[in-house]
């Protein structure tokens, strides 16, 4: 049936908000209105399809939405920072699911009038019901092992076995005549066999992958719902499908783009890395070599008497959920007349943006966020830089060691300050599992100490001076 034009005119506002949501979301200061823009739009074009469709099983539909949305609400409340790739994960998934089971749905729908030669959909909608099918079952079951790998409901590490790379190519050369079948034999036996191919595919894609990339596979099967919704909207002729889809895609592409660039590596690489042997991110060894250390006392004095301090925040910043205590602690710092200034990592932590979001969170002012581009520079100068919970983002392995998991990545000149001290709780590595020559150096003092605790003994001992 045909749209009536408010409903269209409905849709294009909404797809105008979608637009403005993202360009809010691109800044720090407009991301919370930019969210809420998004989300209206989103509320209104759910709303729409109830005033101008003879749906069926209205009740039905309300029961869906109300279980949505109360477990959307209870998810998003309870979530903790560092269990938000995951969150997205799950999110993504189930769109991909969802607009799968609808394409799935428009072909029982296509099939069952396939006797009356009028209603012939056409070979590019066929087309687009298939590319459907398939990338949103990848998309779901790729999320749900992403999911499973984050929240350690298995193995992070990379699985794989013999003969993975032949059965995944056969199962891709598998669903690409599938979906050349489908056009030219519609029949929803074809279209299941296609989903549970798309399963497979989806499943067979993320194992591989260690758990330190993961967030960068999420980000890319974000991409593939992206365009599946986009399809999806093809085929149920639904412009702001269309234009929301795009939109998904696009940015799902170049956020994944943007990652494995701050990363230093190819997205094949990473997606592919441990079928060659090369990916070997995950749990490392703790060192036993001697290092310095010290208490907060004496790392107070060091800070206490510096003219210039950055700090470097990483991944146990947000599991000590120390933001506050260091927000104060950089509070007292400066109110002493000491520059200090945060160099943010782009992968420092799990997710994008990770830091920016935990210490917009703490209401630490923008102009103190220093792109790592921007104060690269700077290192040379600081008198003392504060390493709290990072560790891969400062690891010198990224410019000497070929072959390390994170080589080429670039990295945070912090090795080029005066002192570095260094605070988490033991010898274990980061992330990417390997040794941090960093700790080893003669310029390096380690607190040890959870951070949000080490931090609460370092305000008062820097109060105390
Ligand atoms: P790392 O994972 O390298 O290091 C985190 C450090 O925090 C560890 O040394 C750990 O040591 C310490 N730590 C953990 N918990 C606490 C705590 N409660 N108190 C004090 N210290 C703690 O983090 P980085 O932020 O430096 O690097 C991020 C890594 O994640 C990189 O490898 C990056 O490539 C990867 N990554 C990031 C993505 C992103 O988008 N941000 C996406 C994909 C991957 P200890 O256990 O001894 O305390």
């Amino acid at each position: 049936m045909s749209i009536p034009v408010w409903a269209q005119l409905a849709y294009l506002g909404a797809a105008v908000c979608f637009i403005l949501a993202l360009k809010g979301l691109s800044g720090p200061k407009t991301a919370r209105n930019g969210n809420i823009i998004g989300a209206i739009a989103a509320v209104v074009a759910c709303a729409i399809p109830f005033f101008y469709l003879d749906l069926d099983h209205v009740p039905l539909i309300l029961v869906a939405v109300a279980i949505g949305t109360a477990g959307g609400v209870y998810g998003a409340r309870t979530v903790q920072m560092t269990q938000m790739p995951q969150m997205v994960a799950l999110f993504n998934g189930v769109g991909g699911g969802a607009a799968a089971l609808v394409a799935l749905l428009e072909l029982h729908e296509i099939v069952s009038v396939s006797a009356d030669p009028s209603a012939d959909p056409g070979w590019f909608v066929l087309l687009a019901t298939a590319f459907t099918i398939l990338v949103g079952s990848v998309s779901f079951a790729g999320s749900i092992i992403t999911f499973a790998k984050l929240q350690e409901l298995m193995t992070s590490r990379p699985v794989v076995f013999p003969g993975l790379p032949v059965v995944f190519g056969l199962a891709l050369i598998g669903s690409l005549a599938l979906g050349g079948l489908l056009i030219g034999d519609t029949t929803m036996l074809v279209g299941v066999v296609l989903a549970l191919l798309g399963l497979l595919i989806g499943v067979l894609l993320v194992l591989p992958v260690g758990g330190a990339d993961v967030p960068i596979v999420i980000s890319l099967l974000n991409a593939f719902t992206g365009l599946t919704v986009a399809a999806g909207g093809y085929v149920l002729s639904n412009t702001l499908l269309l234009v929301a889809g795009t939109l998904v895609g696009a940015s799902g592409t170049f956020l994944t783009l943007l990652m494995a660039g701050a990363m230093g590596r190819s997205v094949a690489n990473i997606m592919f890395g441990a079928l060659k042997g090369g990916s070997t991110l995950g749990a490392g060894e703790a060192s036993d070599r001697p290092v310095k250390s010290a208490g907060a006392q004496d790392i107070a004095i060091l800070l206490g008497y510096a003219e210039r301090v950055i700090i470097v925040p990483g991944y146990g910043l947000a599991v000590a959920q120390a933001q506050h205590t260091l927000r104060e602690l950089v509070d007292v710092l400066s109110e002493r007349g000491i520059e200090v200034d945060y160099a943010i990592h782009p992968v420092a932590g799990r997710m994008p943006g990770h830091m920016n979001v935990l210490l917009a969170e703490a209401q630490v002012p923008y102009e103190q966020l220093k792109e790592m581009d921007d104060i690269n520079g700077d290192f040379k100068n600081a008198d003392v830089v504060l390493v709290v919970g990072a560790n891969d983002v400062v690891n010198p392995a990224a410019k000497t060691t070929p072959g390390a998991p994170i080589y080429g990545m670039p990295i945070l000149n912090a090795d080029e300050a005066k002192q570095v001290i260094f605070m988490k709780r033991s010898m274990r590595p980061g992330f990417a599992g390997i040794e941090n020559e960093l700790l080893f150096e003669p310029t390096t003092t380690l607190f040890f100490g959870d951070a949000k605790e080490s931090l609460g003994k370092l305000l008062n001992a820097v109060k105390a001076l």
